[in-house]
């Protein structure tokens, strides 16, 4: 007998389903509220997800198995069974988005993805964002199980930003990693997993039970953490981000700094980056990732939400200067040759308007592989030409095809008057057979025009004298 381990999920009694009942489904889970939601003291999705599971009576593991995989699909179970255990499972992906979905249709709970960096996806780029290991402030989780009115300990989305190493509200440096020995290891089935508990030997991660060394954070340590701090209490927790709008704002912002400063060289070494970095994000191309948006930030006295977000103001400024900030295709990019050959531009011009004239109209590809240019470049210098050139090729195929059409119909026609004279029905099968050496009739368009064909020579041959 195989033991069954799914949960007794509570089935909706038939009772319910009677019309003009209106009684509010249950939630499954232990429906309970995620800690400092809009603070920047807010719970992380795999803290949350922890306390669910243990006051619903479940391991993690069987209740990700059980109630979170059929509603994610296991497309989404990221690195398997322990995937709450990663860090990236409070960053700003798909499936942290849909966990927190699947959380919101299991505990009735909403707003479950302002647990994790998914409103900051459109703000920044994702790579760099999660750390590879777990990390906490032991005095917090002390002080979360000493509060009288909540006690209960628990993880921020804070310290599972890889860009913070401090605890912004007890000025120390985050710790990462437990003391524990391999011999101490407990069996998965015999421990707790809560989020401040070791994973490992089950021991409270808290200050006096652990006995760590507490380092005070440095001031760049804690102005970075405060700096993060204050983006995850800002309003835009509230909406998701918008890539191309970030970028449009980013843009503004830097150029109104480089104005500032008199260089883009200063505010490239403010950002640690080089010119060329600078260059893209103040032209709205991409976006710069946290460490160097904080840089920025600090270094031009600003916060990250003025840097990425904007102020009304100079939302509407940017949106007005960048006309939405399209961000240029990449082939743009690159110089064009003979920029600097005046003569060599002109014979080019001559070749091209001399190939305009040329019967029956060449190729775009033709022109530029005897001109030794590739089309590309033909394009982006010479543009007006080329769509003359394109167009009057295009315009040239389709009469010919036309042409090639009305030839065939008028073979096919002549086909069908000659078996309707020797007194024979006219078919699609015959006419087939009578032209059997000129196969390239055939297509599937001659085909329907062949069965018209054949039903008009019918109509003006009269039925009665054909067999
Ligand atoms: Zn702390
Ligand atoms: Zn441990």
């Amino acid at each position: 007998m195989t033991r069954n381990l799914r949960p007794s999920v509570r089935v909706r009694p038939s009772f319910m389903e009677v019309d003009g009942l209106d009684i509010a489904p249950r939630s499954q889970v232990a429906s309970i509220p995620p800690i400092g939601l809009g603070t920047r003291a807010v719970e992380s999705l795999s803290s949350y997800f922890m306390r669910v599971a243990d006051l619903t009576s479940l391991t993690p593991h069987q209740f990700a198995r059980d109630l979170i995989w059929p509603l994610v699909g296991y497309e989404w179970n990221g690195n398997g069974d322990d995937y709450w255990q990663s860090p990236s499972f409070n960053g700003p992906g798909k499936a942290p988005m849909k966990w927190a979905q699947a959380l919101t249709a299991l505990t009735s709970v909403r707003d479950l993805d302002r647990l994790t960096l998914v409103p900051l996806a459109g703000l920044l780029p994702h790579r760099e964002l999660c750390p590879s290991v777990r990390r906490w402030c032991p005095i917090c989780l002390e002080a979360d199980a000493a509060d009288p009115s909540s006690g209960t300990p628990y993880d921020r989305l804070l310290w599972n930003i890889n860009q913070v190493d401090a605890c912004p509200a007890h000025a120390i440096r985050l710790v990462s990693g437990c003391h524990c020995t391999p011999q101490e290891a407990v069996s998965p089935w015999r421990r707790k997993f809560l989020p401040d508990l070791c994973w490992t030997c089950g021991k409270p991660l808290a200050r006096e039970v652990n006995e760590v060394e507490i380092e005070s954070a440095s001031k760049d340590e804690l102005d970075r953490a405060l700096m993060v701090a204050a983006l995850l209490e800002c309003h835009l927790f509230l909406q998701p981000g918008d890539k191309a709008r970030t970028q449009s704002n980013v843009a503004f912002f830097l150029q109104e700094a480089i104005q500032a400063h008199g260089t883009a060289v200063g505010i490239a070494c403010l950002a640690g980056v080089g010119k060329s970095h600078l260059s893209n994000w103040s032209k709205g191309r991409n976006l710069p990732t946290l460490t160097a948006a904080i840089k920025l930030a600090v270094g031009c006295s600003a916060t990250l939400e003025e840097l990425l977000v904007g102020t009304p103001e100079t939302q509407k400024a940017a949106s007005l200067a960048t006309g939405g900030m399209k961000p240029c295709p990449k082939r743009h990019r690159n110089k064009p040759p003979y920029a600097n050959d005046p003569a060599r531009q002109e014979s080019v011009r001559k070749s091209l308007e001399a190939a305009l004239a040329v019967n029956p109209p060449p190729r775009l590809s033709e022109v530029a592989s005897q001109l030794g240019i590739v089309p590309r470049v033909l394009r982006m210098m010479y543009s007006h030409l080329v769509v003359a050139l394109t167009g009057r090729y295009r315009n040239w195929t389709r009469r010919e095809t036309r042409k090639r059409h009305l030839q065939k119909r008028g073979i096919i026609r002549s086909a069908a008057e000659h078996l309707a004279h020797e007194g024979t029905v006219p078919t699609f099968s015959r006419i087939e057979k009578l032209l059997s050496k000129d196969l390239s009739l055939f297509g599937e368009t001659v085909r329907q025009d062949c069965k018209d064909i054949c039903a008009e020579t019918i109509a003006a041959f009269g039925r009665k004298g054909l067999r």
